[in-house]
């Protein structure tokens, strides 16, 4: 079965059994703060098992695209040096929103691993949770005498509650699970050792490839359970292990998912895969590695610095360096594997097809830029060698192998390769321990606590009213403390409805207020969605939580950042008529000061061309289009409308679509009536973001006539400034030639003044016992003076001569000493100006011949020179 059946007969056996089947969510995560990316199939789900809100229906089955390289599931590094852990993967999975439990959950696992794979049932284990006393939990029986009605009792195995006991993080739903382990060894190893003593003990062969979890609890913040109101079920199969088992192969990457990657990498590295332990690792890396970065640029989220761009650019950095260190690879060449990725999984995931030159551009940039950073600290490195062994040293400083690392990307294991092929060692523990210093203070920096929810109420549907109303009356469902190192306590509140819009889809959150029956006032200051929930942030909790309140957006800003919402539309509309429709939304910003908008494009976009836009939008706020909202599509039937959609947006099973005359978008955002309401629209800022990813930063309304006035006053007092010239660009133009005139005419003066001072200062020269002493004060600059004291030490033997200078604040005094007196009578021109600066206070030295000293008291140039001959006497 090649995997795209594997793929296409899961999906079919729980639509089978009545499962809807839907799309995987995206692998970047949006309005989840705790989580930055898609580990597990069940994320998108997890606002059914908090509870926030009902699913239309209660089974699904999916195939999710996942990541595990940050948080609770990091895999990273164990991709590429096992066989069967990667970076992103597709997890197979079905799921019960209260509806069936673990009976059927098992059932229909066996039935499709045996019936319909038909997996020999030899070949499996299965384990069960063995229950854990310091939790209070009895051992699973229930899941034990289901297992039993298909598998012989030997081959159902406990499970402790590290292996068989699923949390989804520190908090929230969480309970036991039962994971089947296939075993795909030869036949004679497996007669010499017994299977099941091999389970859950990272054999490669002998491997978890299914997760049933059985959803009953919830965890509390103290670390306590409570029974869940409803059961669910959420499993989740590893799509490539089971094609390595279906497909009879022993490593993933010997599946069709992996093998056109892995020979297209053999033929541009010229490394065959197979050949020594170092290069397979290398390879697989790679293989992995673009993959999950291809996915991730497709999704929307391109390699950045902070956050989940940081995470994706470390990946990439991580493939990099494996083809620089084992696999010689000094030239950008991942790049190239796109094309190759986008032709095997481009029909499941179309996104990789009609991205695809986006996703190559910024692979190709990335790794230009890194393999100079990499280029860079191999120089330092070379240099921390050189130094090593002029010391007669063997060991680098662990703390500076940790700066390479942090600074250059060098990972430890790089560092300790080039040491040793120089017969030197790495600091290990030195290292470790500065590794660990660092993550301790940014663990500190970040430290988050959060309370349990407080329940005040929980048959509230917390509906969102903000798009027709900015006030209203409300009753608050549920609160919780979170406490910060950098905010300190905030409160969330969660409403029984709301008009407060939560940022989302590059809209900020509204500001605004919560008033008591008393009069009691407290500020919302931000509020934001997370996990389906509407929470409004607070410093301070109302002193009355029970009862009614009134609740009022702040109407301004709103209204600001509608009329922002409104022109992005316009914008991407007139980026797409005038640049092309290869223009994709990457990013927006939408602010009630400004907005932002990044989309592809390759050229930088020109002053016409941006004019161009302007106009278009502008003439789109003159024409008064009036708002069409619908806020009842299906989201086929508005992308077969003409609206258009943003990838790596989740779009539930109702979208709302906004148009203005032909500007048709998919959009959740809040927009003005009309476009007129918009005033104006000025671009203000054109730039890069990422190769082929280009930046429009604009403004509208209130703000372009804030803009405008500010403008004209300053060109009003610039004409000011001009005498109210009538052309004050030509008047500036003859200004600046002018300057540059004059500056020319000084450089001649300066000139002629330094020789006419140079004959006076040879013809001032004083006879003090065999040395030609010439002292002189003088208000020419630095390199002046350095080039007169040159010329005059060419024409006088036995010469000292000294120039005071000074210049606004600051004096400078210069000696210079002609060679044969500092041989004769060790004069030393550094030592002396030490010795004058006092003087002006200020210090200096050079060298015997030539010295100069600085300070900031001019008055003491008088002084200085006096001392200076007195030196002679
Ligand atoms: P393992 O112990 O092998 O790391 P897990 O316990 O972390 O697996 P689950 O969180 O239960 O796995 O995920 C469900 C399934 O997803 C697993 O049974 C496995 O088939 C698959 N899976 C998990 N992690 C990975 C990964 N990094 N790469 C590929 N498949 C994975
Ligand atoms: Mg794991």
């Amino acid at each position: 079965m090649n995997s795209k059946q594997i793929r296409q007969t899961f999906l079919d056996f729980f639509a089978e059994k009545s499962h809807q089947i839907v799309p995987s969510a995206p692998m970047v995560l949006k309005d989840d703060p705790t989580l930055m990316f898609t580990n597990a199939g069940m994320n998108q789900f997890k606002e059914y098992f908090l509870g926030n809100s009902e699913p239309k229906n209660n089974r699904v089955a999916d195939s999710q695209k996942c990541l595990r390289v940050s948080g609770k599931h990091n895999d990273l590094e164990e991709v590429g040096v096992d066989t069967y852990h990667h970076t992103m993967f597709e997890m197979l999975g079905n799921w019960s929103f209260g509806d069936y439990f673990k009976k059927e959950a098992i059932d229909w696992a066996w039935e499709l691993l045996t019936e319909v794979y038909k997996i020999p049932k030899d070949h499996l284990y299965v384990t069960i949770f063995e229950g854990d006393d310091t939790e209070g939990l009895s051992r699973d029986t229930e899941a034990y005498d289901f297992w039993k009605q298909h598998i012989a009792e030997d081959r159902i195995l406990n499970g402790n509650k590290k292996d068989n006991f699923w949390e989804m993080g520190a908090q929230g739903p969480c309970g036991p699970c039962s994971e089947i382990h296939v075993d795909i060894r030869s036949d004679k190893e497996k007669q010499e050792v017994d299977g099941a003593t091999l389970v859950n003990m990272d054999h490669p062969q002998v491997i978890e490839i299914w997760n049933l979890v059985f959803m009953q609890f919830n965890r509390l913040a103290d670390g306590s359970l409570e029974n869940l109101p409803a059961q669910h079920v959420d499993t989740g199969m590893g799509f490539e292990r089971l094609a390595m088992v279906l497909q009879g192969v022993k490593s993933n990457y010997d599946t069709d998912v992996f093998q056109p990657l892995i020979r297209e990498i053999e033929t541009i590295t010229g490394h065959a895969y197979g050949k020594t332990e170092q290069e397979d690792i290398a390879i697989r890396v790679i293989a992995d590695h673009v993959r999950a970065v291809s996915f991730s640029i497709a999704d929307g989220q391109l390699p950045s610095n902070n956050g989940a761009g940081y995470v994706i650019r470390m990946i990439l950095r991580r493939a990099i360096r494996y083809g620089f260190t084992y696999l010689d690879r000094k030239e950008p060449f991942i790049y190239q594997l796109v094309t190759t990725l986008s032709k095997q999984l481009g029909e499941a995931f179309p996104e990789l097809k009609s991205q695809k030159n986006l996703i190559l551009n910024v692979i190709k940039e990335e790794e230009i830029s890194f393999l100079r950073t990499l280029e860079n600290g191999l120089a330092l490195l070379d240099s921390m060698i050189a130094n090593l062994k002029s010391q007669g040293q063997d060991t680098l400083e662990g703390k500076k192998a940790f700066e390479l690392n942090d600074t250059y990307g060098f990972p430890k294991e790089l560092t300790r390769l080039i040491l040793s092929e120089q017969q030197l060692k790495m600091d290990e523990e030195g290292f470790t321990a500065a590794l660990k210093k660092q993550q301790e203070s940014s663990r500190k920096a970040s430290e988050t606590e959060t309370s349990d929810w407080v329940i005040l109420g929980d048959d509230d549907t917390q509906e969102f009213i903000g798009y027709d109303k900015l006030d209203a009356k409300v009753r608050i469902s549920k609160y919780r403390k979170i406490t910060t190192k950098k905010d300190g306590d905030r409160y969330q509140l969660v409403f029984n409805m709301t008009p407060f819009y939560g940022e989302s889809g590059g809209q900020t959150g509204d500001k605004g207020y919560i008033e008591g029956v008393n009069g009691d006032t407290v500020y919302i200051i931000d509020t934001k969605k997370e996990n389906g929930q509407t929470v409004h942030i607070t410093k301070n909790l109302p002193k009355e939580l029970g009862g009614t309140f009134i609740v009022q957006v702040d109407q301004k800003q709103r209204f600001r950042t509608s009329a922002n919402h409104t022109a992005t539309h316009l914008l991407h509309q007139g980026l797409r008529k005038i640049l092309g429709t290869h223009v994709e939304q990457k990013g927006s910003m939408v602010r009630s000061a400004s907005l932002r908008f990044d989309f592809s494009h390759f050229s930088k976009v020109t002053i016409e061309e941006l004019k161009q836009v302007e106009d278009f939008v502008n003439a789109r706020i003159a024409e008064q289009l009036q708002l069409e909202e619908n806020r009842n599509n299906t989201y086929e039937d508005a992308i077969k409308d003409g609206a258009i959609g943003l990838f790596g947006e989740k779009y539930g099973d109702v979208v709302r679509t906004i148009k203005f005359g032909s500007s048709y978008e998919l959009c959740g955002g809040t927009h003005v009536k009309n476009t007129s309401d918009v005033w104006h629209f000025k671009i203000t800022n054109e730039s890069a973001v990422a190769a082929g990813i280009r930046r429009i930063e604009a403004i509208t309304g209130d703000a372009v006539k804030d803009f405008f006035y500010d403008q004209s006053k300053h060109f009003e007092q610039i004409k000011a400034l001009l005498k109210n010239a009538k052309e004050p660009v030509t008047a500036i133009q003859s200004l600046q030639e002018e300057n540059s005139n004059l500056k020319k005419e000084i450089e001649e003066l300066k000139k002629a003044k330094a020789g006419n001072l140079k004959q006076e200062l040879i013809d001032s020269a004083e006879d003090i016992n065999g040395v030609q002493f010439i002292a002189s004060k003088t208000d020419l600059d630095a390199k002046s003076v350095k080039d007169l004291a040159f010329s005059i030490d060419k024409e006088i033997t036995n010469l000292f001569l000294i120039i005071g200078s000074n210049a606004g604040d600051k004096a400078t005094l210069t000696v210079i000493i002609s060679k044969d007196l500092v041989d004769q009578k060790k004069l030393n021109a550094g030592q002396i100006v030490r010795e004058l600066g006092k003087f002006i206070q200020g210090g200096g030295g050079g060298q015997p011949h030539f010295a100069t000293a600085g300070g900031k008291n001019p008055a003491g140039i008088d002084q200085a020179l006096q001392a200076a001959r007195e030196l002679l006497n």
